[in-house]
């Protein structure tokens, strides 16, 4: 008897999180097509729609054309709770809102140093306080923040297992959530990134993202999850090694890509302006054009070589992969020259996340565990 009664609390639980998921990923639809599509009966989905909107997690948006009998009421999820994300840079502090949805609402960018410090920490939170204040938003329909750092984590995700990017060496998720009133995630920057390109993508399973940041990483997502690898060191194609003895890296190892591959290889003959180095490029004259050809050297031999070993779509992203769209056309002329099997190199993407890639994937991890659990 207890077993069964378990059961059926089990099952209704399951049925009720199909129902909230197939409402997330679709229009708003009747209760009909709903039964229809996931093969439940009619009471089953009303009886859970009901629970569903007492816990306001859904919303009738009007009533279908009727084809004959009474009109259909349209349902979908409510989209009205939040998510923070923070990009945490070595200098900058980037902040972003978004809905259920995954929609950036909101954003903010500020030059804020890191230093592993309880007044950093105290700052930051008074960043998210105020940006939170100027959303104006009812604070409890926040789900949590998600922080996102160049640093790689423990696999629960709370401790800090190396930075050198920023000084957070055994650094924790408390040193941050004891200012910040919501639930706190982790996040590694590249991870972030990478699983924000995928959210809505229902048919791409796997994904090798390339973040060209001002330091050079990356995530593998396969099967929709990312591969973390035995030290949760996986993606870190910065310290793959492209030249041999080449020049020395922040990581202390010569000619890993990030010495010929980061941001600021471009950036630096423009004060750091990523901006202003595409704007410079596109003029064709000063020493963009000659640093951006060094540059794609290297680039188009990691590109491949990412083909090569997951044999998947490759996404360039970060500061640098965002400005790529107008050259990807080139690129993607560039790689298939170097492919063994392939005449095109259509496997080659752009990021579609221009802004705050970073800090919307780690807001979206509130929001997916969110999901999970309605
Ligand atoms: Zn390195």
């Amino acid at each position: 008897m207890a077993t069964s009664r378990v059961n059926s609390i089990e099952v209704r639980k399951i049925n009720r999180n199909a129902i909230y998921r197939f409402l997330y990923k679709h229009d708003p639809i009747s209760i009909q097509e709903i039964a229809q599509t996931l093969n439940m009966s009619l009471p089953t989905v009303t009886q859970n729609l009901k629970e569903l909107q007492e816990r306001d997690l859904i919303i009738e948006t009007g009533l279908f054309e009727s084809t004959g009998g009474r009109k259909a009421k349209a349902i979908t999820y409510n989209c009205l709770k939040y998510a923070i994300g923070l990009d945490i840079t070595r200098n900058h502090v980037g902040i972003v809102l978004i809905d259920l949805s995954g929609k950036l609402l909101n954003n903010v960018r500020k030059q804020y140093p890191f230093v592993n410090s309880k007044t950093y920490f105290a700052g930051v939170g008074n960043l998210v306080k105020l940006f939170i204040e100027e959303c104006k938003i009812d604070s409890s329909r926040i789900l949590g923040v998600g922080i996102a750092l160049p640093a790689i984590l423990s696999k629960d995700k709370q401790i800090v297992n190396y930075a050198t990017v920023i000084d957070f060496q055994e650094g924790n998720v408390k040193a941050f959530s004891e200012f910040i009133p919501y639930p706190c995630i982790l996040s590694n920057d590249a991870n972030a990134a990478g699983f924000a390109e995928l959210w809505d993508e229902d048919n791409i399973q796997n994904v090798v993202y390339l973040s060209l940041n001002n330091s050079v990483g990356g995530s593998i997502i396969i099967g929709k999850n990312i591969y973390s690898g035995q030290n949760q060191r996986s993606g870190e194609f910065g310290h793959m090694t492209i030249v041999r003895d080449g020049r020395t890296c922040y990581c202390g190892q010569k000619g890993c890509v990030d010495a010929y591959c980061s941001a600021k290889i471009l950036s630096d003959s423009t004060n750091g302006n990523i901006a202003e180095f595409f704007r410079l490029l596109r003029l064709e004259s000063g020493p963009q054009k000659a640093l951006w050809d060094e540059y794609l050297t290297h680039l188009i031999v990691i590109i491949n070589n990412l083909r090569m070993l997951y044999d998947c779509n490759v996404i360039l992203g970060g500061y640098a992969g965002a400005y790529m769209d107008e050259y990807l056309e080139y690129l993607r002329e560039l790689v298939s020259r170097k492919n063994s099997f392939e005449v095109d190199g259509s496997y080659l993407h752009v990021c579609k996340y221009k802004l705050e890639a970073t800090a919307v994937g780690a807001a979206l991890q509130h929001v997916e565990s969110f999901i999970n659990n309605v």
